[in-house]
């Protein structure tokens, strides 16, 4: 197999991008079993009320079942709504459910609305005997204090881009919001990942975007992209990645090289950090 080593303190992403329907969900999932797959700890926070990551990971998210919106309201610990997905000890899930909702406006009057998550997140580090490796946030499309929770706690902004007509469209707004993020409330944000995903190899189109995207974002953007295939969007109607539906499908062919360059670089950013 392959070699990688899983070092330095835990990396916490979060996975944006204005537009819904990119592949956010699709990208966090997957990334997130591509690297408990090479031995790394994740967990995935499912911030979208529609709860399509905690499904797609197999875990359970009923309306009567403790979710992240009980961390975010009630103070609820995170440790006491987090599951392990049935497909690997290694792939943890905060799940999300229906009364998440509601809870873009419950925030609104709530105290130190933008940092709930935050908090929740470090107590929940804290209070770790097992180290987690990484942290993956599954943000819905609107920038409303759900996202705003996200970008706070992360460290990094993990941007899919679809290789489509328009996918530059609504970027520079996104670039915006984590402007506005690292000046008012995390200065330690940095959009750090970009990944090309629903790639078709027959379209001049996905060559375009891509080529487009990389003459603007030399360092962040990953060489593997993720190409268009049935597999990756048939797995979660299994409550499955495609990392454990079809590991030898294309797409999780690329999804596990994408999650090695993830976990290379960021080894290599923490040794020339400590020079
Ligand atoms: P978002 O979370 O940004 O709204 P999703 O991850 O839900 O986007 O993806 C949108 C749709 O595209 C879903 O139906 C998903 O199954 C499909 N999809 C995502 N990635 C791929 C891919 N690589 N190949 C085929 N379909 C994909
Ligand atoms: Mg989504």
């Amino acid at each position: 197999g392959v070699s990688v080593s899983f070092s330095g303190p835990t990396r916490i992403m979060t996975i944006s991008n204005q537009k819904g329907g990119v592949g956010k969900t699709t990208t966090t999932v997957n990334i997130a079993a591509a690297i408990a797959s090479l031995g790394g700890r994740v967990l995935v926070i499912d911030l979208d009320p529609q709860g399509n990551a905690s499904t797609a990971l197999g875990v359970p998210h009923n309306a009567e079942l403790p979710s992240i919106y009980d961390v975010l309201i009630d103070d609820t610990p995170l440790a006491d709504v987090v599951r392990t997905s049935p497909e690997s000890e290694n792939l943890l899930c905060a799940p999300s459910n229906i009364h998440l909702a509601g809870a873009e406006i419950e925030l609104v009057t709530q105290v130190a609305r933008e940092q709930r998550l935050k908090t929740a997140v470090g107590e929940y580090l804290d209070g770790l005997d097992e180290q987690l490796h990484f942290i993956l946030i599954d943000c819905p499309p609107s920038l409303g204090l759900l996202t705003i929770n996200a970008f706070t706690a992360a460290t990094e902004v993990f941007l899919p881009i679809q290789c489509e007509y328009y996918a530059l469209e609504g970027l520079s707004q996104l670039l915006g919001n984590v402007k506005m993020i690292q000046k008012h409330l995390n200065p330690q944000l940095q959009l750090t990942t970009i990944l090309l995903t629903m790639f078709d190899a027959r379209t001049r189109l996905s060559q375009q975007v891509a080529d487009e995207v990389r003459s603007h974002f030399t360092t962040e953007v990953l060489e593997t992209f993720i190409p268009r295939s049935v597999r990756v969007s048939e797995a979660p109607s299994f409550g499955q990645t495609v990392i454990s539906y079809d590991g030898n499908s294309a797409g999780a062919i690329a999804y596990r090289e994408a999650a090695l360059e993830i976990v290379r670089r960021g080894t290599a950013d923490a040794e020339e950090g400590q020079h």
